[in-house]
């Protein structure tokens, strides 16, 4: 049997404003039951993006793909940092499988690089661009407990969270 699938956390779950903690050696088999479930329901959302705390744990893990022509590219990033930001930033419109069907432009720097574990162990360094770079940022956020919600005025992140309860609140009564 295969195991029950992941639901991913809805704003404003305080799980998701925790920040998560190193994933460890001793986490290793924890972290390989997670990693497919998490990409299982990364695709089914669907989503480009999916980190461990929007399931409920609190491990420094996500996952990514951006299916460049739709062809399944995989990443899993273990304890992933950004070691290099560049100087010039961008406007991107971003969306969050915890807040399902809010967009709201999000500026953050154009190119990074970001240090990871693979799930075999090795140390890794990409450096991204573009949407893959919003995407990096924004899943590492996540293990700092950051919504992209987060990077936008009060004002405007009040909006969003409102129509977010809204829509829950109906999907709920619908
Ligand atoms: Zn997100």
């Amino acid at each position: 049997m295969s195991p029950a699938p992941l639901s991913i956390l809805i704003a404003p779950d305080p799980r998701l404003k925790t920040r998560a903690r190193p994933v460890r050696e001793e986490d290793g088999a924890a972290v390989a039951d997670l990693v497919p479930r998490m990409f299982a329901a990364m695709y089914e959302a669907p989503g480009i993006g999916l980190a461990a705390p929007q399931v409920g744990v609190g491990l420094r893990l996500c996952v990514i793909d951006l299916q460049p022509e739709n062809v399944k590219t995989p990443l899993v990033l273990i304890n992933p940092s950004i070691v290099a930001a560049s100087e010039d930033f961008v406007t991107r419109e971003e969306g969050c499988l915890s807040l399902p069907n809010q967009y709201a432009d999000v500026t953050r720097p154009a190119r990074v690089r970001v240090r990871f574990h693979d799930l075999a162990g090795k140390s890794q360094e990409i450096d991204a661009d573009g949407l893959f770079a919003a995407c990096l940022q924004h899943e590492i956020d996540h293990l700092d407990g950051i919504l992209f919600i987060d990077r936008l005025s009060p004002l405007k992140r009040n909006m969003i969270l409102r129509r977010l309860a809204k829509e829950q609140r109906q999907k709920a009564a619908g």
